[in-house]
């Protein structure tokens, strides 16, 4: 059998490691090392003429190992293991998933330059789009749910930076509300539109953290590149920072690049750490995924729950069901959902919950609630989020891998502590 055909899932033990290098041990060493020995000073200098791109690689030849900053065994591994789920060429991993951020933000923008993104996207990320971005010259654009393609169009020509529209970021599904934007639509009535018309391509970078790797991938669906914070499901167990670029050869030169000199890369234990929570990646996510389900399911029916925000439910009728089908092959294990009353409700239930811890950020192992309209989006602009459902009535669940029965039974008796006032009910 071809490793070339094989599963993502089976390669995560394995593939980019050779024991043979290291004394034969079964599993990767952390390379907690600043700096590597060149056998000659004409290797070294061979490794920096490629390094800093002062002459194209011979065939066959690999970059070699010089400094951390620049390169580390466990860096590469992890790259090239991430590479397989996304079937992407190349990936750079970083210290948290706001570096990866910034720093595709900071590369491919200039002054003048024009960025359009969907909203509501992560608090950190708006914060730098609409705070950071402003100061070096770069005009902002945001799209809302809803919009079509034809009304964002025009809202870009209105801007009258139109012709120097550079980027389009997409962050699909949008925490915390699900929502959905279409990737493939985007590329092709927007991004190639103005990439014709300016004779300047548009990139596409989506921000796959809700999803990835397993549910999405949005490279495949015309996506020039995915950002992860490697934090959520990635790490997957709440003891780690970490961030991940991946797209094709010529856009991730720049991207590793860039991240050389701004030293924003992952540490070698942190990447080491990250190889270990990959070889169960799938089946935590499969069981996040089919105990989300449940738990979804449940809140729908209890009458103390006023909307589910969450893919598995969507309504063959809505408008988001067919982008749901087309892009995404699970529903993911993020759910939010609106309780009956107000900011004291929701806190009340938050303030019960026994298993379920209170506390932000997703993706672990274990179960975790949060306040968005309080804490993670409390500093994005109130006026949108009114306009994007975040209000003081929602709750946002992280579903875990826990016994999806203690999880609903969790839950459960925290809406037992929930005092619905007479006014509320009315
Ligand atoms: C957490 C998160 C980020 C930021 O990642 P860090 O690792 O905390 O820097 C970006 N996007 C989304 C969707 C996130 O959930």
């Amino acid at each position: 059998m071809n490793k070339d055909q094989m599963n993502p899932e089976s390669l995560m033990m394995t593939h980019g490691y050779k024991p043979e290098l290291s004394e034969g041990a079964v599993k990767c060493p952390v390379f907690q090392t600043s700096t590597f020995v060149f056998k000659t000073a004409e290797e070294g200098k061979a490794f920096f003429e490629i390094a800093y791109g002062l002459r194209d690689k011979e065939p066959k030849e690999e970059l070699g190992l010089i400094y951390s900053r620049i390169n580390n065994p466990n860096l590469e591994i992890l790259e090239n293991r991430l590479c397989l789920w996304d079937k992407a060429d190349d990936c750079a991993v970083f210290e948290s998933g706001m570096s990866a951020i910034s720093t595709v933000l900071l590369e491919f923008l200039k002054p003048g330059d024009l960025l359009v993104y969907s909203n509501p996207t992560y608090g950190g990320t708006d914060h730098f789009i609409n705070h950071f971005l402003p100061k070096i010259g770069v005009h902002t654009l945001g799209i809302l749910p809803g919009q079509t393609d034809e009304e964002i169009i025009s809202a870009i020509e209105n801007t009258n930076h139109a012709d120097s529209l550079a980027m389009i970021y997409l962050e699909t599904p949008a925490n915390p509300t699900n929502h959905l934007v279409d990737i493939q639509s985007t590329k092709k009535n927007i991004a190639n539109y103005f990439s014709t018309k300016n004779n300047k391509e548009v990139l596409i970078a989506v921000d796959n953290t809700y999803m990835g790797p397993i549910w999405q991938h949005p490279l495949q669906l015309g996506a020039d590149l995915i950002i992860y914070s490697a934090t959520k499901y990635i790490g997957g167990h709440s003891d780690v920072i970490a961030g991940a670029v991946l797209g094709n050869q010529e856009l991730m030169i720049r991207v590793k690049t860039l991240r050389t000199f701004l030293g924003n890369m992952i540490s070698p234990y942190t990447a080491w750490l990250l190889l270990r929570s990959l070889e169960t990646l799938k089946i935590r996510m499969d069981k996040q995924a089919e105990n989300a389900q449940k738990v979804a399911e449940y809140l729908q029916h209890h009458p103390k729950v006023e909307k589910v925000y969450f893919l598995g439910l969507l309504n063959e009728n809505d408008p988001e069901f067919n982008i749901y089908k087309k892009q995404c092959s699970g529903a993911g294990a993020m759910i939010s959902f609106d309780i009956k009353g107000g900011e004291k409700e929701a806190f009340q239930f938050l303030n019960q919950l026994k298993l379920i811890k209170l506390a932000v950020s997703l993706g672990s192992t274990e179960s975790l609630a949060q306040h968005p309209n309080r804490m993670t989006h409390a500093g994005v602009d109130p006026e949108h989020r009114l306009k994007l459902n975040i209000t003081d009535k929602m709750i946002r669940l992280s579903v875990g891998v826990e016994n999806h029965q203690d999880i609903i039974s969790d839950i459960k008796q925290a809406f037992e502590a929930v005092v619905t006032t007479k006014q509320m009910i009315h």
